[in-house]
């Protein structure tokens, strides 16, 4: 464990995974937006594995936008990323990772934690990223791995962590 700056790992992450999914494919594009908590400080954790996290939520997301975006070309449709960062009163800090992708139909939302669920065809997706993000957020760091989302609409995770 190392201290460790959210906010910077947030935005490196979201720019590699940005990057790294126009580098496969030179269609893809996305908005991004960042909102990083000033006062957010550092806290103890094994950065290399929190980066993972933050790469799968991120690639998810725009990985979402992506397919909302060709599913339904419309206009005025902005596929677009968030992240928004954010100490709380009870001394936790959250990371929330947003988009305005199809969103999670509610049934399906219990499953998508277990390993090897995927919805993405083969060679895109081995469904490993959000049981193994659970599991270095909540076994590895103490904290919770939630996720809110609402079909045709998009999609949050949020990630608290004790500070
Ligand atoms: P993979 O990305 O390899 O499919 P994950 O464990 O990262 O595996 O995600 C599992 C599944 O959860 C995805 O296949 C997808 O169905 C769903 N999912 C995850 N993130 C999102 C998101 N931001 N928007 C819509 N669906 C999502
Ligand atoms: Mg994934």
């Amino acid at each position: 464990r190392q201290p460790t700056d959210l906010n910077v790992l947030a935005d490196e992450y979201l720019r590699l995974a940005y990057h790294g999914l126009r580098a496969k494919n030179k269609a893809f594009n996305a908005t991004m937006n960042t909102d990083f908590d000033p006062n957010l400080g550092q806290i103890e954790a094994v950065s290399q594995d929190l980066g993972r996290v933050l790469l799968n939520l991120f690639t998810n997301a725009f990985y979402a936008v992506h397919k909302k975006q060709e599913a339904h070309p419309q206009d005025g449709y902005v596929p677009t990323v968030s992240v928004r960062t954010h100490r709380t009163a009870e001394n936790t800090v959250e990371v929330h990772v947003r988009d305005n992708g199809a969103g999670i139909p509610e049934g399906m939302q219990q499953k998508i934690f277990q390993p090897f669920f995927t919805t993405k065809p083969t060679g895109e997706g081995t469904g490993l990223g959000l049981s193994l993000s659970y599991d270095i957020v909540t076994k590895g760091h103490g904290g919770t791995l939630t996720v809110e989302s609402e079909e045709g609409t998009g999609t949050e995770f949020i990630i608290t962590l004790p500070a």
